[in-house]
């Protein structure tokens, strides 16, 4: 089912590349600029069973974007000077930002290098428990304890659920079930729930944070590049929509003060944790202004336009998605076709 939605968006996006019309559309939908998400940069994995693929690129078709932003005559800005653009209407030239969400050691390892190819800044979301070491990746857990399981059996919800894992297409169906019922529960009976399922199929799920993302350590050189802005990304990772007022407030000023403590740097803009609207919402929004973030990140997919300036806490961004890895592709990306059709071409959805 997930590799036909894939195929579906990717013939949408050849479309529009076969068609010209994105050229069509690029003055209208292109905007003032870009906030490109990426979470994984690192070389191509042999796994047979990859449902988090679209989470990650190659650093190769990181160059490849690079390249093209910059053949576009494109700034590459950080997000100081994106605000300061936005605030100031300062839009004579067309900008792009880069972003990562999560804070893996690949952004060191792979993006890094290439992102010094270019001289060009990028900004870094760390969740604070994942720099402790002691966060949950539960969707990594999910992959890898699918890969292994012939079945899996658990209780969601109070229904209990059974799902046949023995063949490729059998687990793409069982971890797209998991994940869609687990998004849907509090965060910390997602961890139950996995930890649970973790012990029975012999994964270690305790083990993932250290093992993908940077440690408070090794962000503290990091920080120190002066291409790197780091950024919060909640102390949990947790779906602030579903938490209790307090605790949303907590969970965005406590990353915050993490980052300022242990990097002893401003930590002056938020990505929200899933970040599409069942987890970002208006009071969210509402509450990063309050907080004092400069700019606060979603997952929606949009392009930057003069009234972007009014919703700075409600921030729309391009994804690289591992899944559409193609150069063909970008032009249509930054044309803001793609972004135009998916929004009905609506520019602004900050509500
Ligand atoms: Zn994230």
């Amino acid at each position: 089912m997930n590799q036909l939605r894939h195929n579906v968006i990717r013939a949408g996006l050849e479309a529009l590349y076969f068609s010209g019309a994105h050229r069509l559309l690029q003055p209208l939908f292109a905007g003032v600029g870009t906030i490109f998400m990426l979470h994984h940069v690192r070389p191509p994995r042999g796994d047979a069973f990859q449902p988090n693929r679209h989470l990650e690129i190659t650093p190769d078709f990181l160059r490849a974007t690079l390249r093209h932003v910059r053949a576009r005559g494109m700034d590459i800005v950080d997000l100081d000077e994106m605000h300061r653009r936005l605030r100031e209407r300062d839009f004579r030239r067309r900008f792009a930002c880069f972003t990562f969400d999560d804070g893996y050691r690949d952004n060191r390892d792979f993006a890094l290098p290439v992102m010094r190819e270019f001289a060009a800044p990028f900004t870094v979301y760390v969740t604070s428990d994942f720099a402790c070491g002691n966060g949950r990746l539960w969707w990594v857990a999910l992959e890898r304890l699918i890969a292994r399981a012939e079945r899996i059996e658990t209780t969601i919800g109070g229904e209990v659920v059974r799902l046949d894992c023995q063949d490729a297409a059998a687990k793409s169906i069982a971890f797209a079930t998991l994940h869609d019922l687990l998004r849907a529960v509090p965060g910390p009976e997602i961890t139950h729930l996995l930890a649970e399922l973790c012990r029975r199929h012999g994964v270690d799920d305790g083990a993932i944070a250290r093992e993908l993302c940077l440690s408070w350590q090794e962000l503290q050189n990091f920080a120190a590049d002066p291409l790197v802005t780091i950024g919060a990304h909640t102390l949990t990772h947790c779906n602030l929509a579903t938490c209790t007022p307090e605790t949303a407030r907590h969970e965005m000023a406590a990353s915050r003060g993490a980052i300022e403590a242990k990097l002893n740097k401003p930590a002056a803009h938020l990505a929200y944790p899933y970040g599409d609207k069942n987890a970002a919402t208006a009071r969210e929004f509402a509450l990063a202004r309050k907080l004092g973030f400069k700019t606060a990140v979603t997952t929606r997919p949009g392009m930057l336009f003069t009234e972007s300036a009014n919703h700075l806490t409600a921030l729309p961004r391009l994804s690289l998605n591992g899944n559409y890895q193609s150069t063909r592709l970008l032009p249509v990306l930054t044309s803001g076709a793609a972004t135009a059709v998916w929004n009905g071409f609506r520019r602004v959805d900050a509500a």
